[in-house]
């Protein structure tokens, strides 16, 4: 592969998207946040109240989806037909929906073209579940990210504490998202057998950032 493309995969709240951030924003690379894709799909089954259970109803509506990612600076900002839809797709509802949705093997197969097209224009840091896996299983830099449950559950909780969700809400849900993220049968979360592996737990957003830019170097 000719572009630079670092994958960073992990479970729900390791603190990829902050991670991947600063990263991109470091090595002057773009950010693609391919959860948001899964979001998106949700979003648009949530507001047309899509049957998606039913593959009759799914596929047409999958083949007019219109999702793409309009680069703000180095910020990528999700549209839905040329609308921007990244302010509605972080609720917590939305969260389960695209978990369960993601399951799908055609909403997987319908947003592989988009983040394939991305990589094949310029350097990119892809954050998701199957970067490293599925999606650029030739990627020369892959990372798998991940935290104890109670601490990515706790900073979910501080995040969204606006929304008034209980923490014990939050974790079970998270307990929930891993089992099913984790035990799909189509591109399930994992670590390649390739990806360095970075616990955490025990680590700020800053000492992942160096450990990853420092492996970077080295690779
Ligand atoms: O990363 P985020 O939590 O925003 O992703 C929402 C959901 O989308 C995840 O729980 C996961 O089920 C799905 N997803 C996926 N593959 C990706 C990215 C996200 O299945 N590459």
């Amino acid at each position: 592969m000719d572009r630079r493309i670092i994958t960073i995969d992990g479970p729900a709240g390791a603190g990829k998207t902050t991670v991947s951030k600063a990263l991109a924003r470091e090595l002057g690379c773009v950010y693609v946040d391919t959860g948001a894709l899964y979001r998106g799909v949700a979003f648009e089954i949530q507001r047309r109240q899509i049957n998606w259970k039913d593959s009759s109803r799914l596929e047409p509506f999958l083949d007019c989806l219109d999702l793409d990612f309009v680069m703000e600076g180095r910020e990528p900002v999700l549209t839905s037909s040329g609308r921007d839809i990244s302010a509605y797709i972080r609720t917590h509802d939305i969260s389960m929906l695209a978990s369960a949705t993601s399951a799908v093997p055609q909403v997987r197969k319908a947003l592989l073209g988009i983040q394939k097209s991305i990589a094949g224009e310029r350097d990119a840091v892809f954050e998701g579940r199957d970067m490293g896996t599925a999606v650029f299983p030739d990627a020369p830099y892959k990372f798998f990210l991940t935290a104890d449950v109670n601490v990515r559950a706790r900073r979910r909780f501080e995040e969204s504490s606006a929304s008034g969700i209980p923490f014990e809400k939050i974790l079970k849900d998270m307990v929930k998202r891993d089992a099913d993220d984790t035990q799909r049968t189509v591109s399930p979360l994992k670590q390649a057998p390739d990806a360095i592996l970075i616990d955490a737990t025990a680590l700020d957003i800053s000492q992942v950032v160096e450990k990853m830019k420092s492996m970077i170097k080295v690779l």
